[in-house]
């Protein structure tokens, strides 16, 4: 059974909708966010007293939805709920999500004051018009300046979210943008190609589609990435993450790792041991009836799935390929007890033949031609058992 735990706290609220979004979030009055932080310590302090074993806690993540759209005493009324309730270790990593636009010196210099010990900074892009396209709330102006506050608050471990692929993006002006970040030297950087989501304002705008970046040159600017910052000292360490030697976000690894975690908070999901099995369970979406009852038992839970060992393999499968680094032969023996080659026996030699995957010493990861394709490889990870 798993040693330590991560917590995830959902916090759905944003300034305005992006035009790209399709997170459970959305612009919310200051008594409804009021009501929802009382929901969420009713439920942190519920859940701990519920559960006889807990386990120590390695980092905390406040996402969204924007986090630093409150007001900072709201965020260290949950955070001292959960130092309350559960055993957070000493060094844990505590990240906050946070957007331009909603930040400034005061907030920046309590969140670090309140113990947080990384930011997460949602830029997206540095161009003013593109933001403006993706109904982004802020500038590049605002965000440096934000920037430049949380160094002199202190913080220094800050990621930076950008965006590729965005309609009117080119590709040189793909590539200004990431050395106008690379000057900004943050320890984390990860960097998504756009996504149109269905029933988001994009998906519906023939003009935006019409300016989306063409395949050839999306594939390019994703190269580009991991040329630029590798040139510029950062280690890949998944897919779309890129980290500072030692920086590497310790809640996200745990996820790929697949460490246990609790979700806290509107349709936060969570992967826990329950009555000695590992589930996998999500809270109320509809924000309503999760203030009338922010807490159920695990068992009560939405879309409540004990994971099976197929299931387990799978996702040790799809997870750990996630990471650059892939997955130990030698662990994964350990814990089913069989060889994956047993039982990814075609799968493994054809794509490890064909250069997709490959294998030194203990591990198995995918090789720069296996990452150009990898959603379809995780996807023959989980068809094969079933
Ligand atoms: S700030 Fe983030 S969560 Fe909020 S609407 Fe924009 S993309 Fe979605």
């Amino acid at each position: 059974m798993p040693e330590t735990m991560e917590i995830y706290i959902h916090i759905p609220f944003c300034k305005r909708k992006c035009n790209y979004c399709d997170f459970l979030s959305f612009p919310a009055a200051g008594k409804q966010m009021d009501s929802y932080m009382e929901a969420l310590r009713l439920e942190i302090a519920r859940t701990a007293r519920d559960k006889d074993q807990l386990l120590p806690v390695r980092s905390v993540f406040f996402g969204g939805g924007t986090p630093s759209i409150l007001p900072p005493a709201q965020i260290e009324n949950v955070l001292s709920q959960i130092r309350k309730e559960f055993d957070l270790e000493e060094d844990a990593e505590i990240s906050l999500e946070a957007n331009p636009g909603t930040l400034d010196r005061e907030k920046l210099n309590a969140y670090y004051k309140m113990g947080i010990n990384r930011l997460s900074i949602g830029l997206q892009s540095t161009d003013n018009v593109l933001l403006k396209r993706l109904g982004r709330i802020h500038t590049k102006e605002e965000f440096i300046c934000n920037y430049e506050d949380a160094r002199a608050a202190g913080f220094e471990n800050i990621n930076i979210d950008l965006m590729s692929g965005l309609p009117g993006q080119t590709l040189s002006g793909y590539q200004e943008e990431l050395q106008s970040v690379l000057d900004l030297k943050p320890e984390h950087i990860s960097s998504y190609s756009l996504i149109l989501e269905e029933g988001t304002p994009f998906y519906e705008d023939a003009t935006i589609k019409r300016m989306l970046p063409d395949e050839e040159t999306d594939r390019k600017m994703y190269h580009k990435t991991k040329e630029m910052l590798l040139e510029n000292g950062y280690e890949r360490y998944e897919i779309s993450n890129y980290a500072l030697p030692g920086k590497a976000c310790r809640h996200n690894l745990g996820y790929w790792s697949r460490i246990p975690y609790l979700g806290f908070g509107l349709g936060a999901s969570s992967y826990y041991p329950v009555d000695g099995q590992l589930a996998r369970f999500s809270n109320e979406p509809d924000l309503s009836l999760y203030l009338e009852a922010p807490f159920v038992s695990f068992g009560e839970r939405k879309d409540y799935e004990v994971l099976t060992r197929n299931s387990m393999i799978e996702e040790y499968m799809f997870l750990g390929l996630r990471k650059m680094e892939g997955i130990s032969l030698r662990d994964f023996e350990e814990q089913f007890g069989i060889h994956p080659y047993i039982i990814y026996k075609n799968v493994l030699s054809s794509y490890l033949k064909d250069g997709y995957l490959c294998i030194k010493e203990d591990r198995l990861f995918l090789t720069e031609k296996g990452i150009d394709v990898s959603d379809y490889i995780f996807r023959d990870f989980m068809l094969v058992i079933d």
